[in-house]
């Protein structure tokens, strides 16, 4: 693996799903552990109050939230988010913590006028400065989701193979418009990962074939990450699954998203041969 030359610009990267337990944060935590083992500096926003990346890396929040160097603070305008950031053990791979401190964001954002651009404009510099940030998502389309949606470049939507789980895309889908039309017109929708599929089930087989005819034509689909107690396995390990397994089960996913992150990358932000853009 070659280091990366010129860090930066980033490209951000929302993992969104109104839904829990959908594998948001577990992509957040493998896709970001894998862009750093590329030799990418990544930091991952922890942008869920529950603060479960932060912990599944090991990153000792308590300790980041007694110091008030949180996303809370950071939203406040209290800390910048270059101060607050937290190396895992892959150093390129740092995480913006979050705590439980940060339910109270939802409230205090909607007090603000232009509340929507927060997380962008707290972000600017630190965006200048690494090659990509990773937000992941509580499950809810409140103002936090809202933030991170118009901070980002492109959002992944982690997504189970169960049939009410896919029910709420379309609300998902229509939030993703709401903030191209309020200022975020180039976020695009990088595609869908099927989660916790069990592919001896005819009902997840079922599924994941209605999710391709009924998302298929615009959105694409990666291929579906299998149900395996491996992956709460890595969080109580503290560190993502790849670390510990590089070959296990939904890595080939994570990796293709990773492969589509970079050219992504590339394509918006560092035109051939020029260098860095900004
Ligand atoms: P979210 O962030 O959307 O709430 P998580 O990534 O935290 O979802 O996943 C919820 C729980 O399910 C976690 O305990 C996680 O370890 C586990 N999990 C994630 N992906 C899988 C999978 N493919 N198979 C089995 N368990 C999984
Ligand atoms: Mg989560």
């Amino acid at each position: 693996v070659l280091p990366v030359e010129k860090p930066g610009p980033a490209l951000v990267v929302s993992l969104a799903n109104q839904k829990g337990g959908v594998g948001k944060t577990t992509g957040c935590v493998n896709v970001g552990r894998m862009l750093a083992d590329r030799g990418y500096s990544v930091v991952l926003v922890d942008s869920d109050p529950q603060a479960n990346a932060g912990i599944h890396l090991s990153v000792d929040v308590v300790a980041c939230e007694d110091a008030e160097k949180t996303l809370y603070y950071v939203l406040k305008g209290a800390a910048k988010a270059e101060e607050c950031l937290v190396e895992t053990r892959n150093p390129r791979l740092r995480v913006l913590p979050s705590s439980l401190k940060l339910a109270e964001s939802e409230t205090e954002l909607a007090a603000q006028q232009f509340s929507h651009n927060t997380l962008r404009s707290r972000l600017a510099d630190l965006r200048r400065s690494v090659d990509f940030i990773l937000i992941d998502c509580p499950p809810t389309l409140g103002h936090l989701v809202t933030n991170a949606l118009v901070a980002s470049d492109t959002v992944l939507i982690p997504c189970q193979t169960q049939p009410l789980a896919f029910m709420g895309m379309g609300t998902l889908r229509k939030q993703i418009d709401f903030v191209r039309e309020r200022g975020n017109p180039t976020l695009s929708l990088l595609g869908i990962v099927p989660t916790f599929y069990s592919g001896r089930t005819t009902q997840d087989q079922a599924t994941l074939k209605d999710m391709h005819d009924t998302y298929g034509q615009e959105v694409h689909i990666f291929p579906p990450i299998p149900n395996t107690t491996l992956y709460p396995q890595s969080s109580a390990g503290g560190d993502a699954l790849v670390a510990f397994n590089a070959k296990a089960p939904g890595i080939g996913t994570f990796d293709l998203v990773v492969q589509t992150l970079i050219a992504e990358r590339d394509r918006r932000i560092v035109p051939a041969g020029h260098g860095v853009m900004t």
